[in-house]
C-alpha cells in the first residue's frame, strides 16, 4: 500500500436526519475511486445533502490491526435476542445495571432529539454516560481496511450467507472501538428499520452477531462503547476520533448451532 493514506468519510442526511454513511483509509491513489463510491451509496438514498471528506493522515501514528473472531448466534426472537446481549455483556465485564441502561437507550434511541451520530461512552461499572454532547455521541472515525483484508472478509462472509455492505463495515468500525485502550465492549444495532441484527462485541469474546435484537419496522437504534470502570473518556476519545487504525487482516467465523 502507498505511504500517504487518506480518510474519506461520507455522511447523507436529509432535514438534518441521518440516511447513509461511509467511511475508509485509501491510498492517495484511490481517493477519486472510494469518493465517487460513496457518493453513488449517499444518492441512492435521494439525499437533500451530502457531505464528503477528505484528510491525510499521519502515518506515523497509524495502528494497524485485524478483525475480531465473528461468532454467528442463533436466537428465537427479540426477547432473546436481547437477553444474549445482556448476558454478553456481563461476561465481558460489564455491570448488569450498565448493560441495561445501554440497552433500553438504544431501544428508545439514545439521542435527546431522536437517533444520534455517534455512540454514547458508557462507564461499565456504574453505568454512567461519559460523551460531553448526549445528542451527538462519540464517533469512531479514521479507520479503514486494505483491499485484500475487504476482499478476504467478503469471501468469508458470503459462504455464511452474509453479503449486506453493513456486516463487513460494523466489523470493521468494531476493530478499530476495541483497539481503543480503555474499551472492554461494544452493543449496537441500526436504526435502519430494514436491519434487525445488532451485536456485541469484547476484547476477550470476539464480535458475536444476533440476528434480532429488534423488530422489523422499528426505527430505533444506536451504539454504547463501554470504558473499564472508571476510565477518563479524553483519551479514549482522542483515539477514536483522530488516530488512523487499518484492518490488514481477518478473523475466524464460527456459527452457533440453533
Ligand atoms: P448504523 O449501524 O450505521 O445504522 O449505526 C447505528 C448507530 O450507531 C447510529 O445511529 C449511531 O448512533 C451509531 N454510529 C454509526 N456510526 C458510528 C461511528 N462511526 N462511530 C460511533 N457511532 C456510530
Amino acid at each position: 500500500m502507498d505511504t500517504e493514506l487518506y480518510s474519506i468519510r461520507m455522511h447523507a442526511s436529509r432535514q438534518q436526519r441521518h440516511l447513509s454513511g461511509a467511511e475508509d483509509l485509501v491510498p492517495a491513489t484511490g481517493v477519486e475511486a472510494a469518493a465517487q463510491a460513496m457518493l453513488h451509496r449517499a444518492w441512492t438514498h435521494a439525499p437533500q445533502s451530502v457531505f464528503v471528506a477528505i484528510d491525510q493522515v499521519d502515518t506515523a501514528d497509524l495502528v494497524r490491526g485485524r478483525l475480531s473472531d465473528l461468532t454467528l448466534a442463533s436466537v428465537a426472537d427479540v426477547a432473546a435476542g436481547r437477553q444474549r446481549a445482556l448476558v454478553e455483556l456481563q461476561r465481558a465485564g460489564v455491570s448488569l445495571g450498565a448493560a441495561n441502561m445501554a440497552l433500553t437507550a438504544i431501544a428508545n434511541s439514545a439521542g435527546s432529539d431522536g437517533v444520534m451520530r455517534g455512540a454514547m461512552l458508557v462507564d461499565a461499572g456504574s453505568g454512567q454516560r461519559l460523551e460531553p454532547d448526549q445528542s451527538r455521541g462519540v464517533r469512531a472515525t479514521r479507520f479503514g481496511v486494505t483491499p485484500a483484508a475487504k476482499a478476504d472478509c467478503e469471501r468469508l462472509l458470503a459462504v455464511h450467507g452474509l453479503t449486506h455492505h453493513r456486516t463487513r463495515e460494523a466489523l470493521v468500525l468494531s476493530a478499530k472501538v476495541l483497539a481503543a485502550p480503555a474499551v472492554i465492549a461494544e452493543l449496537c444495532w441500526s436504526d435502519d428499520p430494514d436491519y434487525p441484527a445488532g451485536y456485541v462485541a469484547s476484547k476477550q469474546g470476539g464480535y458475536l452477531r444476533i440476528p434480532q435484537l429488534k423488530k422489523s419496522g422499528d426505527c430505533a437504534g444506536g451504539r454504547a462503547f463501554f470504558l473499564a470502570a472508571g476510565s477518563d473518556p479524553a483519551s479514549t476519545i482522542a483515539f477514536l476520533e483522530q488516530t488512523p487504525f487499518l484492518v490488514t487482516a481477518i478473523g475466524a467465523v464460527h456459527r452457533e448451532r440453533p
